[in-house]
């Protein structure tokens, strides 16, 4: 495992992080193939508001995934649903999209990615200064997700924002004590709104309680104009291994049935309301629809020019 690694002390703790990522610093897009993510920022609109998807990091994962999806699946199985979608069942590929969204009002940053110099870089591809930035909103604690808040040397990237998240999610992370929470989120508390289940983080956007992934872990609707667009960070973290199989347990799910609880009511909504959903770790540009596949599981299906034409 050259570039990847699982810390035992970070699996053990209770599933902290997809781990090492933030330690790792990578943030780059370096691959020796071609990547079908030639543009690291995808742009469109929801109703009046101005979304763009950032490929803020890929990391590939030479590693068996099934020390990550599919825990409680035997492997012939893990294999033969791989297989079935054209995809290896030995090595597997995350993105990190932070979306930003501009809403005439305000511009606000979903989440940051693994550090500052891979959120700015993404950022301006979207011709997004970090200054700009008037609201950041953390879906959920992981390293991944709070790395950009500030550079190496402690400095905000973010220097005109104000702050937004779960109120369950900082409690729990305050409560508990870790080295990453401690260093990016709780010197900013002071800037910081906590919101619960239907939360308003600005006119048109509201937070969706998806509990399970981490203790307070949330997703986002977005709604302006008659049309809707949700954020569901990390509820699903593979569109085939999690999203398509709700109850295969992943290990960074801290709660294993919540989480599986919440993929349900999550995808459940997003497929009833043929929404378009962005979740954080799908392949770049993020986003895709999903529909029912038989009575209990679901199926992606990538966008395409839709929201574009
Ligand atoms: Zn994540």
């Amino acid at each position: 495992m050259p570039e990847f690694t699982f810390p035992r002390r970070t699996v053990l703790a209770g599933g902290v992080a997809l781990p090492a990522m933030g330690a790792l610093g990578a943030t780059g897009i370096a691959n020796a193939r071609t990547s079908l993510a030639a543009s690291t920022q995808y742009s469109f609109a929801v109703g009046d508001f101005e979304v763009s998807t950032l490929l803020a990091g890929v990391r590939t994962v030479d590693d068996d995934p099934q020390r990550i999806f599919g825990l409680n699946i035997d492997q012939a199985e893990f294999r033969s649903v791989s297989e079935a979608n054209f995809i290896p069942s030995d090595r597997t590929q995350f993105s990190f999209i932070p979306t930003v969204v501009r809403t005439g009002r305000d511009v606000v940053l979903f989440d940051t990615g693994l550090n500052s110099r891979g959120i700015t870089s993404a950022l301006e591809q979207a011709s997004v200064a970090p200054s700009e930035v008037s609201i950041v909103v953390l879906t959920h604690m992981h390293g991944d997700h709070i790395g950009g808040l500030t550079d190496d040397a402690g400095e905000l990237t973010f220097v005109n924002a104000r702050y937004i998240t779960g109120q369950v999610e900082y409690d729990f992370w305050a409560a508990r004590g870790d080295d990453g929470f401690d260093r990016k989120v709780r010197p900013l508390a002071e800037k910081m709104t906590f919101i619960g289940d239907g939360g308003s983080v600005t006119s048109g956007i509201s937070g969706v309680a998806a509990f399970g992934h981490t203790p307070g872990h949330m997703g986002y609707m977005l709604e302006s104009g008659g049309e809707r667009l949700m954020l569901i960070a990390d509820t699903a973290n593979h569109y085939v291994w999690s999203l398509a199989y709700p109850d295969w347990e992943v290990r960074f799910d801290a709660d294993k049935t919540a989480a599986a609880a919440s993929r349900r009511k999550i995808l459940g909504m997003a497929a009833a309301d043929r929404l378009p959903i962005v979740g954080y770790h799908m392949p770049f540009p993020g986003i895709g629809y999903v529909t029912p596949d038989g009575p209990t599981e679901f199926h992606y299906v990538p966008v395409t020019y839709q929201l574009t034409l």
